[in-house]
């Protein structure tokens, strides 16, 4: 039988669910494309940065994973550098890879506003393994900073700023001030001379999210201790010093910025139409219009719900995009009619530092603290459960070769 080849670029949240929903059909042989060697568990990123997961908590190797599948899964690790859908080609760097269909999931980076003077040179973001790690070394330097200075009776405040009040600014804020608040008994007072604080031009952390999941957090945020600042527009940024619009000036050693997000788009010698976001702006079937055999998920592509209203770039909807073009691509091949993608968000977990999160599901079921907290939990290491276990498959099968 001649295998239909599907080559999906990106080994995030969408391309890995669209694998899993394309692996079962022998009509298909599969070629996932990353630069990566692993996939980043970017949603644990909060947990990695203040200590309390682990390297192996939030990576997964993806020839292993692939290998899992059996030999019709293939992982090539490679810069994508571009797309040819006249020739139906990827380009790679040093070679072409043939397709049949295409499923682009090349997510999202951090938008460091380039009207926001300095903010490049001088914060950080999370969205890649590389910045997650640097970030980590930086906190546990200023932890250590601290706790050799226990004996100084007027320790100096040290700040660490986070520009973007979003899921990701809230929940990377409060694991760390948790920490410092569970542990300073331990690691001495001075530790909570770590000063944390979120700033946002909105007026509201979290926005978009209902008033029970903002009321929730903020009070969560307000007693570890940590400073909100809404309405506050970054103006510039300098070594040490943020400045606002309204001529405010904050003091920080340490910034990460989590305000913005822009989409990775790969070189087309197709225009394609994308959004203030730079993400693609699809057909009603996540296609790339006209070129009907290329699809969309994820971060990278313009989502919509059922009433046209745009969905948030989130693992949720990345996963739901790629069940959808995954199920279109077989319904396709069998005969059957596809209808539009819709989809909407299911609820949303915080997690906020230590055993406590806030959530809300199906817009009725409203949790939080310890409750919330294991319900996040259950989400989370159900999908790692399941990528580990298919990571053992595929390593047995690597030594059994
Ligand atoms: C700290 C943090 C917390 C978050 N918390 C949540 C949460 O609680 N719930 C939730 O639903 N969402 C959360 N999100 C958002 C979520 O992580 C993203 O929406 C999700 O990762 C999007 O999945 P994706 O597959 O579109 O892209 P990604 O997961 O970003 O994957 C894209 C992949 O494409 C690869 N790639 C891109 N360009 C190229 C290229 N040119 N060549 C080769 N490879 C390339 C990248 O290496 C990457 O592996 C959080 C994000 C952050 C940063």
């Amino acid at each position: 039988m001649q295998q239909e080849h599907i080559v999906i670029l990106g080994g995030g949240y969408g391309g890995l669910r669209a694998v899993e929903h394309l692996a079962g059909d022998p009509r298909f042989r599969i070629t996932l494309i990353d630069r990566h060697p692993y996939h980043y568990l970017q949603t644990e990123a909060y947990g990695y940065i203040a200590g309390r997961f682990d390297i192996h908590d939030i990576t997964i190797d993806l020839a292993n994973w692939c290998r899992g599948f059996g030999r019709h899964v293939a992982f090539k690790q490679a810069e994508i550098t571009g797309v040819d859908p006249e020739a139906k080609e990827v380009v790679l760097e040093h070679e072409r890879i043939p397709y049949d269909s295409l499923i682009v999931a090349t997510g999202a980076r951090t938008n460091f506003f380039a009207f926001i003077k300095g903010l490049r040179e001088n914060s950080y973001g999370v969205k890649n393994l590389q910045r997650a790690f640097a970030f980590r070394q930086t906190f546990e330097q200023l932890v250590y900073t601290k706790v050799e200075e226990t004996r100084d009776p007027e320790p100096a405040e040290l700040q660490i700023a986070i520009g973007g009040a979003g899921l990701s600014g809230v929940e990377i804020a409060a694991e760390m001030a948790d920490v410092i608040e569970k542990h300073h008994k331990t690691l001495g007072t001075n530790a909570k001379k770590i000063r944390i604080t979120l700033i946002d031009a909105a007026d509201t952390i979290l926005p978009g999210m209902s008033s029970y999941i903002v009321n929730r957090t903020a009070k969560r945020l307000e007693s570890l201790g940590i400073r909100i600042l809404t309405n506050a527009f970054i103006d510039r940024v300098e070594d040490g010093a943020i400045h606002l619009k309204d001529g405010t000036a904050l003091s920080y050693r340490f910034m990460i910025f989590t305000g913005g997000i822009i989409a990775n788009t790969l070189q087309s010698d197709v225009p394609l139409e994308t959004n203030r976001l730079g993400q693609i702006v699809p057909d009603a079937y996540l296609r790339l219009s006209p070129h009907m055999n290329v699809y969309a998920v994820g971060d990278c592509v313009e989502l919509k719900d059922a009433k046209g209203n745009l969905l948030p770039p989130t693992a949720q909807t990345a996963e739901k995009s790629a069940e959808y073009v995954a199920a279109s691509i077989r319904k396709r091949l069998n005969g059957d009619p596809v209808s539009p993608f819709h989809a909407k968000v299911d609820g949303v977990f915080v997690a906020l530092g230590g055993r406590y999160a806030v959530g809300e599901l199906f817009g009725i079921i409203r949790v939080s603290g310890y409750t919330a907290y294991l319900l996040k939990k259950l989400i989370t290491k159900g999908y790692y459960l399941g990528l580990k276990l298919r990571i053992n498959t595929g390593f047995k099968k690597r030594t059994e070769a």
